[in-house]
């Protein structure tokens, strides 16, 4: 389902078609951005510029219109003499049409030279407004040009008599208008290609980063579990590949830690099976065998096959141990745990010529697993016997250590030298492979041990014994404080 989808999302390669990719997501913003703006540039201050325009022409024809409705308003009547004769005397006036009608609109003074002009009365709407006694003034770009109009009425003693309409034509200013819209057009599409190119650019260099990542990542799922991501930088990309790394550098070590285990693992399982089948075969092989030479073979088989089944119980503790979950926790005395333990290893203790002392303190509870806990001192003070010296002794310690309830375990055995004192609990490690075999050993004891005393928030060191000789185990637990005794 999940390859199914990844299938999806690229193509066999891995690549992502570049319509879905970051980088399609990243340029279409910044062009979507860059082309708002450019947007907005060409546009605003030219409509700002045109409105200014607007307004100051038709503010100033309007202005010249009031003057010249003013210099004309002196009778009660306007006629084509009186109109002209005004005129004349005004102050010549920058517009492109200068038009004087009448209050029934007929026109009796205008400056077109447009000779057809069809009728005699002007039709224009504002000249209509004018003559209702409004103020018009209106302005528009059109092909090219700006063109304003404004019409007033002729008011004299509060009569209408007639209308002034004035019309300008300005190519110039539109002109000017013009070529910075051109440039701006022309600027703005220059900036666009350079923005264009920064963030191909810019997103080819982003996405080769991701790229390289994504690559990183996928060596390493199909297993190359040395492979690292090479991203230069300090960016979040940079960091994140850094994570990785650091994540994958663990995997390594836990993956070669797994290999390892199951090598380890399989070679320990293959030495007994291939003693009981030395065994079976010279049994078989020899007819004339006699019964006590078979009888000691099939004490060998049985003792391979006990160590079979001791490796086995130890690989599945470890695995259940792997596994993690929640471990049963109760109100355990330590030094009750120890009595208990000690008490089990007397006879081999014994056997083993070696004097076992205990020293346990009342009352030192810890919140933990017991079978966990008796699992721990027993392993400890086992190997105390297992790896000591006839007449060599064993000392067991239970006491409080600042907030923590420690285990000593003391032994004057045959001691762990410094090169292999870091590696004693390691899984399957042995420092004399022949005397732990010899001895029932697995390897696995004290790997099970530490891994216990952790789950329960402990731990366990070990160093050199008393003046050098043989080793002191020290494993500890959080105490458990007194007003907590109850749980
Ligand atoms: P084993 O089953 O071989 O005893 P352990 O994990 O319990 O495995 O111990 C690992 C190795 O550490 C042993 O093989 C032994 O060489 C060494 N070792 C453990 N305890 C002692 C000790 N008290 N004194 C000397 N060597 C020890």
């Amino acid at each position: 389902m999940e390859e199914e989808k990844e299938h999806k999302r690229a193509d066999k390669k891995g690549r992502v078609p570049f319509w879905r990719s970051v980088r399609a997501r990243y340029a279409l913003t910044y062009i979507l951005v860059v082309a708002s703006i450019l947007l907005v540039l060409n546009t605003y201050p030219l409509v700002m510029a045109e409105n200014m325009v607007f307004n100051a022409k038709q503010e100033n024809l309007k202005r010249q219109a009031l003057v010249m409705g003013a210099a004309l308003a002196v009778s009660e009547n306007l006629s084509t003499e009186s109109v002209e004769q005004t005129m004349a005397l005004l102050e010549k006036v920058q517009v492109t049409r200068i038009l004087v009608t009448d209050r029934n609109a007929r026109i009796l003074y205008d400056t077109s030279t447009i000779e057809d002009r069809r009728s005699d009365v002007a039709l224009m709407g504002e000249v209509v407004k004018a003559l209702d006694g409004y103020d018009v003034t209106r302005a528009e770009y059109r092909q090219g040009a700006f063109r304003s109009r404004a019409a007033v009425p002729v008011v004299y003693r509060g009569e209408i008599l007639g209308s002034v309409y004035l019309y300008e034509y300005d190519a110039d200013q539109a002109e000017i208008l013009h070529t910075i819209q051109s440039n701006l057009r022309s600027i703005s599409i220059i900036i666009g290609f350079i923005a264009l190119l920064l963030v191909l650019l810019f997103t080819k260099a982003l996405t080769a980063s991701t790229a390289r990542l994504l690559g990183a990542i996928r060596r390493v799922r199909e297993g190359e579990y040395s492979h690292r991501a090479e991203v230069r930088g300090s960016d979040e990309i940079a960091q994140l590949a850094d994570e990785f790394n650091q994540l994958t550098g663990r995997l390594q070590v836990t993956e070669e830690a797994r290999r390892r285990f199951v090598s380890d693992a399989s070679h320990e399982l293959k030495t007994p099976l291939a003693c009981i089948r030395l065994l079976t075969d010279s049994i078989l092989q020899n007819p004339d065998v006699d019964i006590e030479t078979a009888r000691e073979f099939v004490a060998d088989i049985g003792s391979e096959a006990d160590r079979l089944t001791r490796i086995s119980e130890h690989l599945l503790a470890l695995t259940r141990l792997d596994a993690g979950g929640t471990r049963k926790q109760e109100y355990v005395e330590l030094n009750q745990v120890a009595e208990r333990a000690v008490h089990m290893l007397e006879p081999l203790a014994e056997a083993s010529d070696v004097t076992l002392r205990a020293y346990l303190e009342p009352a030192c509870a810890v919140l933990a697993g017991a079978d966990d806990l008796y699992q721990v001192a027993f392993n400890l003070i086992e190997n105390a016997i297992k790896y000591n010296v006839p007449a060599g002794s064993v000392d067991v310690t239970v006491c409080p250590r600042g907030d923590q309830i420690a285990l000593i375990v003391l032994d004057t055995g045959v001691g762990i030298p410094d090169e292999d004192i870091g590696r004693v609990f390691d899984r399957f490690y042995r420092v004399d492979k022949a005397r732990s075999r010899e001895r029932g050993g697995t390897g696995l004891g004290l790997s099970i041990a530490r891994d216990t005393a952790r789950l329960h928030g402990g731990d366990i060191t070990v160093e050199h014994g008393k003046n050098g000789v043989g080793s002191r185990f020290t494993a500890v637990f959080p105490a458990l404080p007194k007003e907590d005794e109850s749980v």
